[in-house]
């Protein structure tokens, strides 16, 4: 089970809440103690289906509070303070009701707690009669507007229904974020889809290729603000307000870091609580729902794995107008600070220096200058990496290599068969669970049966999207291994070849340069030896 941030929670504290309505205070006191006897006793069999449900989870009942429901329209009953002062304590994250009008009969209010204060509190209510449940409710803020429209119960009862849906298409690698990002555009014939839009593609393309060529951020920006190259609200054109023109480098550096130019789906990477609740989370990256080849991509894997690469080693240095191959690569053997290079007008010779020493001094770094020329370093460093380089394609047997890579191709094709079983299973489920919505909205089918047929249809789907997410693991490790060969020949080949390495080469060969007092020099290669 898991709570609204997705964390998943094992112990579940839960509050059962009885309160007599309107109609039953005019009756008998006997009647009246039985209906909250019997309010009760359908929460602990609910309860008691939950323990089935998620067996491992533990429960724990902290309280079954009553009120008599005579001040019903306010939320001042004694019981329900008691009740909101144990969630204030954190001492239960579960309340569950027979239905909602034992809450309050204040709709405004009610509403209030079910949509607001309960999730905010990390509690999960549940209202039997209703099936309301707001674990199941709130999945994110896109739904929002569809939300607001539905006043009434059968709206609400419907954006339930549509609001499940979106969180499933998510989970199969469908659109549902409305504007799509810059390079792209929802397909006219299915509007899950994107499909490219061809001026913003090239756009794309463009700063990609300005990335791979070591340009910061802003002069990217520079670049494209200088050729009048439209901004992305403009393009799209939007209705937000358009305050510059110029570009600026977090939305270069936005569209670089976004994964959706590959082909996959990304999304879910911010939720809210839910539409009423202002507060925005951003979730961690193993939340977020990732999808792969679910549109054509822009840029290809390699591509962007090498403007991430860039981006990685260019994180600690301030822009200049020297550039060095080895520059941000190098760190200090003793403090592990970066190695500076500092460059003179007037001289012919660059140095090296440990930039924490420059920032404070021997007496406060603890550490010593490191000067050496940077040239002599390069150089000393380049002929290292072509010794190995040599060294590795003479280990390297070719055949040996082809091998592994018919038998990794097989496998790949078998999985992939599987993936596509997987994505048929799960689309005719949603369907399948559409339809029985649609039973119960017409009256056809009981609550009973509903909920027993809902709750097998989901079981079935969680276990379909449980194998497709293993599938996709295992190809992606396969994929990986398959290519790591092929990329660390092609690498080594390249370096081989080329007359001056680039700075791509390098950070894809190399993790780091360590410089020691005594000038030795250590490299520390990202590529593995031939195996
Ligand atoms: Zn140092």
């Amino acid at each position: 089970m898991y709570d609204n941030f997705f964390r998943k929670i094992t112990t579940i504290n839960y509050i059962i809440y009885a309160r007599l309505s309107k109609e039953e205070q005019g009756k008998s006191k006997e009647d009246q103690s039985r209906s909250i006897k019997n309010q009760i006793i359908m929460c602990k069999n609910y309860i008691e289906e939950e323990k089935k449900l998620y067996q491992d989870c533990h429960f724990i009942e902290v309280a079954i509070l009553k009120d008599d429901g005579i001040s019903g329209t306010t939320f001042d009953r004694e019981d329900f303070q008691k009740l909101v002062s144990l969630i204030e304590q954190k001492k239960a994250n579960m309340v569950i009701t027979k239905d909602l009008s034992r809450l309050g009969r204040d709709h405004i209010q009610t509403d209030d707690y079910i949509e607001k204060w309960f999730p905010e509190h990390n509690v999960r209510y549940v209202s039997i009669m209703e099936n309301i449940d707001t674990y199941v409710d709130s999945v994110s803020n896109e739904i929002a507007p569809i939300i607001n429209w539905s006043n009434e119960n059968f709206a609400r009862q419907t954006s339930k229904k549509i609001k499940r849906t979106f969180k499933n298409y998510r989970d199969t690698g469908k659109w549902t974020g409305g504007e799509p990002p810059l390079g792209y555009q929802i397909d006219e014939r299915n509007k899950y889809h994107l499909v490219i839009e061809p001026k913003g593609k090239e756009i794309v393309e463009r700063i990609f290729k300005l990335a791979l060529e070591n340009n910061s951020l802003d002069k990217i920006a520079k670049i494209l603000t200088d050729d009048k190259v439209p901004i992305p609200s403009l393009m799209k054109k939007s209705k937000r307000k358009i305050i510059t023109e110029t570009w600026s480098s977090q939305t270069i550096k936005n569209i670089l870091k976004n994964e959706i130019y590959t082909g996959n789906m990304v999304q879910g990477k911010t939720t809210r609580l839910n539409h009423k609740s202002k507060k925005i989370i951003y979730l961690p990256k193993e939340q977020w729902s990732i999808t792969k080849n679910t549109h054509e991509a822009i840029i290809d894997q390699e591509t962007f794995n090498n403007v991430q690469l860039i981006f990685k080693s260019n994180k600690n240095k301030t822009i200049k107008s020297y550039d060095y191959l080895l520059k941000g690569i190098i760190k200090c053997h003793e403090c592990k600070h970066l190695i500076g290079i500092q460059h003179y007008k007037n001289r012919s010779k660059n140095y090296t220096i440990c930039s924490f020493y420059r920032k404070h001094g021997n007496k406060k770094s603890g550490c010593t200058a490191h000067r050496f020329a940077y040239d002599e370093i390069e150089s000393l460093v380049l002929k290292s990496i072509k010794n190995n380089c040599l060294k590795y394609v003479d280990k390297t047997n070719m055949l040996n290599i082809l091998k592994k890579q018919d038998y990794a191709f097989e496998q790949e094709n078998n999985l992939r068969k599987k993936v596509d079983k997987c994505h048929k299973e799960i689309e005719i489920l949603n369907k399948e669970l559409d339809d029985i919505y649609e039973d119960k909205l017409k009256g056809i089918i009981s609550i009973e049966q509903f909920q027993r047929i809902i709750k097998s249809k989901q079981k079935d789907l969680e276990y379909e999207q449980n194998q497709l997410k293993r599938y996709y693991y295992d190809l992606e490790k396969i994929l990986k291994v398959q290519s790591e060969d092929q990329n660390v020949n092609k690498i080594v080949n390249d370096f081989l070849t080329i007359s001056k390495p680039n700075k791509l080469l390098i950070v894809k060969l190399i993790d780091k340069i360590s410089l020691s007092e005594n000038g030795t020099i250590n490299i520390y290669y990202k590529i593995k030896p031939p195996r």
